[in-house]
């Protein structure tokens, strides 16, 4: 499909924003801003995935910049807050400031003992107070046997956990963990591709799909991916600037239920933003955009990549446009 591609895009603008830590073993993120016939997309897989890997992201851009996003069914999400691993007191200081009514607490951490994860937890409820919803995620860390003790375990301290995210690393071990707990299981790292999220489903290893724009394709894809696994969905970022972020907002604001706060708050993982009125979480809620916001000028001048930078950005760009026109139908 001939404006799924790369040639209808106008201006490509090569990025590199600090983070304020490192995340995925980065402390820069690097991407490139397209501006295509409607609009602005945002390019960023990660610099350790290969061509293939990166189709459905470009495919996601592309979509934003063409402004091809589904009509929203709500003007507003829910985001959660997240907790890294910090002492009790700081917990309790993230939840507050943030005004989320739902938190996200890491946990299963090399760094920190179940023990104390329940203390962080237990700083949280109390943040929180006892209506408000606490979920942790253990990157798929645990073994068999600490994952049903560590679950029982945070359950308690939390006064009830929301969902425990991807507690182990494949479908097969999320499947056996969610026929030994009562707490629902989300499924994150296990679904990375369009078709993950009915594999998850029809093992039965999660209550809860996390799904993320950018690896499944853009909004319509996701949004169709997320009708045909039948789960609950969360929607998250991959931590984009505010141009990414509109369209993780805009899946978001068109899926027909939405029963979970979203992960769509990360812009505070980056120094910098690209756009004048950047997607900050207000109260703990993030309004729909009806299309992805430009970049401002200053503002872009500002985290412009090198050229180095640029140049292998423009390269990967059309071996990545290369691959659709061949093997991927984006429409
Ligand atoms: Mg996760």
């Amino acid at each position: 499909m001939a404006d799924s591609r790369l040639d209808t895009v106008g201006t490509v603008a090569v990025y590199a924003v600090p983070m304020r830590d490192r995340f995925r073993g980065i402390t820069v993120r690097e991407g490139a801003l397209l501006r295509g016939p409607a609009g602005w997309g945002e390019f960023c897989a990660f610099g350790d995935y290969d061509d293939a890997e990166c189709v459905p992201w470009l495919a996601c851009a592309l979509e934003s910049a063409r402004g091809d996003w589904p009509a929203p069914v709500r003007d507003r999400v829910p985001i959660n807050c997240t907790v890294p691993v910090v002492p009790p007191e700081r917990a309790r200081e993230i939840v507050a400031a943030s005004g989320c009514r739902t938190a996200k607490v890491k946990v299963a951490d090399p760094g920190s003992s179940i023990a104390e994860d329940c203390d962080r937890l237990a700083a949280v409820r109390d943040a929180l107070g006892p209506g408000g919803r606490v979920r942790v995620d253990a990157n798929a860390a645990w073994d068999v046997d600490t994952a049903f003790r560590a679950i029982r375990d945070l359950d308690r301290a939390a006064g009830g956990l929301e969902y425990v995210e991807q507690p182990r690393r494949t479908v097969e071990e999320l499947a056996e963990v969610r026929r030994r707990v009562d707490v629902r299981i989300a499924a994150d790292e296990s679904i990375r591709r369009a078709e993950d999220p009915l594999k998850v489903a029809v093992a039965g290893a999660a209550d809860v799909a996390v799904l993320k724009v950018a690896p499944l394709g853009g909004v319509r894809r996701a949004l169709a991916v997320a009708e045909a696994c039948g789960l609950p969905c969360v929607v998250s970022s991959a931590v984009e600037t505010s141009v990414g972020l509109a369209a993780g907002l805009a899946l978001a604001g068109a899926l027909p239920e939405l029963d979970f706060a979203c992960g769509l708050g990360t812009l505070s993982l980056l120094r910098a933003d690209v756009v004048a009125e950047p997607l900050c979480p207000v109260d703990g809620w993030l309004p729909v955009p009806r299309g992805a916001p430009a970049p401002d000028g200053a503002l872009l001048d500002a985290v412009t990549a090198d050229e180095p930078t640029a140049a292998r950005w423009r390269d990967r760009l059309a071996r990545v446009d290369a691959l659709i026109r061949g093997s991927y139908s984006a429409g």
